[in-house]
């Protein structure tokens, strides 16, 4: 399935020993301060006049926070990163910092609903145009992008995990002198990394797989020197989403394991998966890692994916039957959670991504966690037995 590719041998870039740490502790310290105080009038001018690079206070510069970040880098081989106090944060700032009124960006369909929501609100407000395309089509992505100043990108998208050739789509952008940005949440930077493949900016909700516990909301973007240099000068610190020393501190911790969190979501949802395609109860499975290939540059396929199920099967049943699957939103985390399809449409927020998303109603999403194969699998045979007609 990943063509000899071992993500466990990623996990030597996640090494945040810093050997400057006090108390020679293998655990970074937690920075936890708002200011940072100067030894004397010199040493403050010298960071003033930025002759000197140190933290001054902690919205532009804390170590915790620096050392996620430069980890981050790191794993998705970019020059530099940033971190945010959410993903949305991440996504606002990053896309502000590239856009002016009168801009269009040109956007794979499905993004997630409240990147969809900001294109359609703020951004509107602010006279910057959207124009949706299926990622899928090569040829469509090309007539819209002449004249487009960013390309947002994910793939898979949100919900349905449509799937695209990032690398060929990039080098598209790039023909046309178009800054592209991709959403890379779902697979990772052990299953897919956009900077080789010609991507310019990549941004993660941290609040999935990076931390990976559930218990932290964060995001980061990462790219060039002067492309991230740009979104810390113009936004970062205005717009002032910052990630707090104790997030940055937990997300060190989840990056940890990241290699062997994504080799076990994987194991275990490509076998959920190719399992419920086969159960006379559904009737689709859209998961990537169910294709004979995945697109080039995908190398592993994370634990969210959603299938249909077919008429007759109560689906309001089969989620109440359901123990070790928990109903919730977000995703990545330890644990295995359901979102069905029905209650995303009767969502009342404006603009509404659901039907642009073509959710349907006997879909449902699930993440397939780390509770183990067999004890999720039979789960979900007792919810189908209990919800059947
Ligand atoms: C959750 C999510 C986001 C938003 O991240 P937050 O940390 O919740 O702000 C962005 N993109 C994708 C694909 C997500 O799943």
């Amino acid at each position: 399935m990943n063509d000899g590719f071992d993500p466990l041998e990623q996990a030597s870039l996640i090494v945040a020993h810093d050997e400057n740490n006090a108390y020679d502790a293998v655990v970074p310290p937690i920075v936890q301060t708002s200011l940072f105080t100067f030894t004397d009038y010199d040493d403050m001018v010298a960071s003033y006049r930025g002759e000197k690079v140190r933290p001054i206070y902690t919205r532009g510069l804390n170590p915790t926070v620096r050392m996620f970040e430069e980890m981050l880098a790191k794993l998705e081989g970019a020059e530099d990163a940033l971190g945010f106090a959410s993903g949305m944060s991440a996504i606002s700032s990053t896309v502000l910092s590239f856009v002016a009124p009168g801009d269009r960006i040109v956007a794979v369909r499905h993004v997630y609903p409240d990147a969809y929501r900001l294109f359609g609100t703020l951004l509107k407000r602010m006279n910057v145009e959207v124009t949706y395309v299926d990622g899928r089509d090569e040829a469509q992505v090309a007539r819209a992008l002449p004249g487009a100043k960013l390309f947002y990108m994910e793939s898979p998208t949100s919900w349905v995990m449509e799937t695209h050739d990032v690398a060929a789509l990039a080098t598209l952008a790039r023909s046309h002198g178009v800054l592209s940005v991709i959403d890379n949440s779902w697979a990772s930077p052990i299953f897919q990394q956009p900077i080789a493949l010609g991507v310019d900016l990549v941004i993660h909700s941290a609040s999935k797989y990076l931390g990976g516990h559930s218990d932290v909301v964060a995001g980061v973007v990462a790219g060039s020197k002067a492309l991230i240099g740009r979104i810390r000068a113009e936004a970062y610190p205005y717009l002032g989403g910052k990630l707090s020393p104790f997030d940055a501190w937990l997300l060190i911790r989840g990056l940890r394991t990241l290699p062997i969190r994504m080799k076990a979501h994987e194991r275990s949802a490509v076998e959920i998966a190719r399992r419920l395609q086969a159960h006379g109860d559904v009737e689709t499975v859209c998961y990537p890692g169910l294709a004979n290939r995945l697109p080039p540059g995908l190398t592993g396929t994370s634990g969210l994916f959603s299938f249909i199920v077919r008429e007759g099967v109560n689906v309001r049943t089969f989620c109440d039957t359901l123990q070790l699957f928990k109903l919730g939103v977000s995703w990545g985390g330890h644990e295995s959670l359901i979102v069905p399809g029905e209650v995303v449409l009767s969502q009342k927020a404006q603009p509404n991504s659901a039907q642009a998303f073509g959710i349907s109603a006997r879909s449902v999403r699930v993440h397939i966690g780390l509770e183990g194969t067999e004890a999720l699998w039979s789960d979900l045979e007792a919810a189908f037995a209990a919800a059947s007609d």
